[in-house]
C-alpha cells in the first residue's frame, strides 16, 4: 500500500488488482461525531454562562443586567446607549424563513448590513444552493441558547446561534438542526439593526457544514438519490446521478432484514478534498474516498431517546475513482456509504456503532456483485497466506487503524464476516442481525446467536474457516 501517496483510499493502491479484470478497492469511513459535539456544547455553554457571554435573553439574570443599565443610564442622563432587543432578532429570523419560503433572495439578505459584499454574496448563494433541494420542512429559528454582549456604550452587538431546521422531501424522517452564529450589531441609538457576520455554531449543531454552505451547487433527482455536486462538476451531474440511482437500486434490492427507515438519500459528491474534509470531519480517523456524516434529530438535542435520522453520503470527487472511466470504482463507494445510510436510523441517535458489522455490512454490498467474483484484496490475501491472520474479529481499532494496510486488511475481514454469515445462514438472517445491532449493541452475541444459533465462539472459528478458505477474496 502506498499510503503516502494515496490519501484517498486503498483503491488507489497499486497492488491492488482483481483476478482478471476491474477495479481494486475502496476503503471508506463513517462518521459518528455527534456525542463529541453534543459534550462540547455543554461544556461550551457551561464556560459561557459562567463568564457571563452567554444568556438567553429570556432569563432573569440577563433582564437584571438589562435594567441596571437602564437605571445608571438614567441617573447619570447619559445618552441612550444603542440596545438590540430579543424580539428585533426574533423579527429577523422569522423573516428570512418566509424569505425562503417565499422564494425571496432580496428579503433574505435584507437584514445585512448593506457594506459587507461579501456576506451578501456568500447569502446569496446559500439561497440559491437552498432553493434547489427539495424540502419537506425548511426553516429558522432561535435556539433555546440566545448568546448576546454589549461590547461598550457606543455600540450593541448580539450574537445568535439559529437552527436552520430541515427535512429533505422522503430522505429525512425527522428535522435535523443545522446552526449556525449569527451576529447583529447596532452603532447608534434608534439607529439600524444590521446583521454583520454568519459564521459555524459547531458545538450547537452535529450537521455543519451541510453541502449548501460550501459552494454554488448543481441538484439532480431520482426517486432514490438526490445527488449534489459542485457548479464546477455540472457537465458530470446528470451521469454521476444515474450511477448513484443505480447503487441505491441495487442496495435497496439486495435488503432482505427488517423495512428500512429511508429509501431515498442525499449524495454530495465534493469538488476537492478540502471540501470533502471539511464536511466529512475525516482528519484524524485516516483516509477515506467517503463517509456517512450521521445525524440527530432536532428532537435529540432535548435529550429524548430518538433514532438516528440517517445519515449524509459524502463522496470525494477528486479521489481516483473519478479520474477513471470505470464506473465501477463510484458504484462501490457509493454503494458502500449507501448501506450506511440504509440503515443509520436504526440506531438510537449519538451512538457509536460495532465497527465490524457496520463496516462489514456497508463492504458486503459492492462484493455481492456478480461482477465482482473474480476480485479480490491483494493486501488481506498476503496477511492471510502469510500467517498473520489471528482468526478473531476484527476491533474497532483495526479496522479504523491510521496504518492502511491494516485497515484495509480487517475491512476485507469484516465483510467477510457479514457475507459469510449471509451464505451459511441466509441473506435474511444477515441483514435482521445488522438491524438488531444497530438497535442495540449491547446485545450483539444475542443477535448473533439468534442469527446462527451459535456463540459468538463458534462463530469466530468457522468464520475464521471461511476467511482461510477465501483469502483475500
Ligand atoms: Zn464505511
Amino acid at each position: 500500500m502506498a499510503a503516502t501517496e494515496a490519501p484517498e483510499c486503498e483503491r488507489s493502491d497499486p497492488e491492488a488488482r482483481p483476478d482478471a479484470a476491474g477495479a481494486p478497492r475502496a476503503k471508506r469511513r463513517t462518521m459518528l461525531a455527534v456525542a463529541a459535539a453534543s459534550i462540547a456544547v455543554v461544556l461550551v455553554v457551561v464556560l459561557l454562562v459562567a463568564t457571563g457571554v452567554i444568556g438567553g435573553t429570556t432569563t432573569a439574570g440577563g433582564r437584571q443586567q438589562r435594567v441596571a443599565a437602564d437605571r445608571t443610564d438614567r441617573a447619570e442622563a447619559a445618552p441612550q446607549r444603542p440596545e438590540i432587543r430579543e424580539e428585533e432578532v426574533e423579527a429577523v429570523v422569522a423573516a428570512r424563513s418566509r424569505a425562503l419560503a417565499e422564494h425571496n433572495v432580496e428579503a433574505f439578505v435584507a437584514p445585512i448590513d448593506p457594506t459587507a459584499t461579501e456576506l451578501i454574496a456568500a447569502q446569496r448563494r446559500l439561497f440559491a444552493n437552498l432553493t434547489l433541494f427539495p424540502f419537506a420542512e425548511a426553516r429558522y429559528t432561535v435556539s433555546n441558547q440566545l448568546s448576546r454582549w454589549v461590547s461598550d456604550s457606543g455600540r450593541a452587538a448580539i450574537m445568535v446561534v439559529v437552527s436552520f431546521v430541515h427535512r429533505v422531501e422522503g430522505v429525512d424522517p425527522a428535522a435535523i438542526a443545522e446552526n449556525y452564529r449569527w451576529t447583529f450589531d447596532r452603532t447608534s441609538d434608534g439607529g439600524p439593526m444590521w446583521m454583520t457576520a454568519v459564521s459555524t455554531a459547531p458545538y450547537g449543531g452535529v450537521t455543519y457544514p451541510m453541502p449548501w454552505d460550501q459552494t454554488a451547487l448543481v441538484v439532480e433527482r431520482r426517486p432514490h438519490v438526490v445527488l449534489v455536486a459542485a457548479v464546477a462538476n455540472k457537465a458530470e451531474l446528470v451521469t454521476w446521478a444515474d450511477k448513484a440511482e443505480a447503487a441505491a437500486r441495487r442496495d435497496l434490492d439486495a435488503w432482505r432484514g427488517p423495512r428500512l427507515p429511508v429509501d431515498r438519500f442525499v449524495v454530495y459528491i465534493t469538488p476537492d478534498r478540502r471540501t470533502f474534509d471539511e464536511i466529512a470531519t475525516t482528519k484524524g480517523r485516516g483516509p477515506a474516498a467517503g463517509v456517512c456524516v450521521g445525524l440527530a434529530p432536532l428532537t435529540s438535542t432535548e435529550g429524548k431517546q430518538t433514532r438516528q435520522a440517517g445519515c449524509r453520503v459524502v463522496v470525494d470527487g477528486a479521489g481516483k475513482g473519478f479520474a477513471t472511466s470505470d464506473d465501477a470504482i463510484f458504484k462501490s463507494i457509493v454503494e458502500h456509504e449507501l448501506g450506511h445510510a440504509m440503515v443509520a436510523g436504526f440506531a438510537p441517535a449519538w451512538t457509536e456503532h460495532v465497527s465490524w458489522v457496520a463496516e462489514g455490512f456497508a463492504e458486503s454490498l459492492p462484493w455481492s456483485d456478480p461482477r465482482m467474483a473474480n476480485m479480490y484484496n491483494p493486501t488481506a490475501r498476503a496477511h492471510v497466506k502469510d500467517g498473520g491472520f489471528t482468526g478473531r474479529l476484527p476491533t474497532d481499532g483495526e479496522i479504523h487503524s491510521a496504518d492502511p494496510a491494516t485497515s484495509s486488511i480487517n475491512y476485507h475481514l469484516s465483510m467477510q464476516a457479514i457475507r459469510f454469515l449471509a451464505e451459511e445462514f441466509g441473506t435474511g438472517k444477515a441483514h435482521t442481525f445488522v438491524a438488531e445491532v444497530y438497535r442495540d449493541a449491547s446485545r450483539l452475541d444475542a443477535a448473533l446467536t439468534a442469527a446462527t444459533g451459535l456463540d459468538r465462539a463458534a462463530f469466530e472459528r468457522k468464520w475464521a474457516r471461511y476467511v482461510q478458505d477465501h483469502p483475500g477474496s
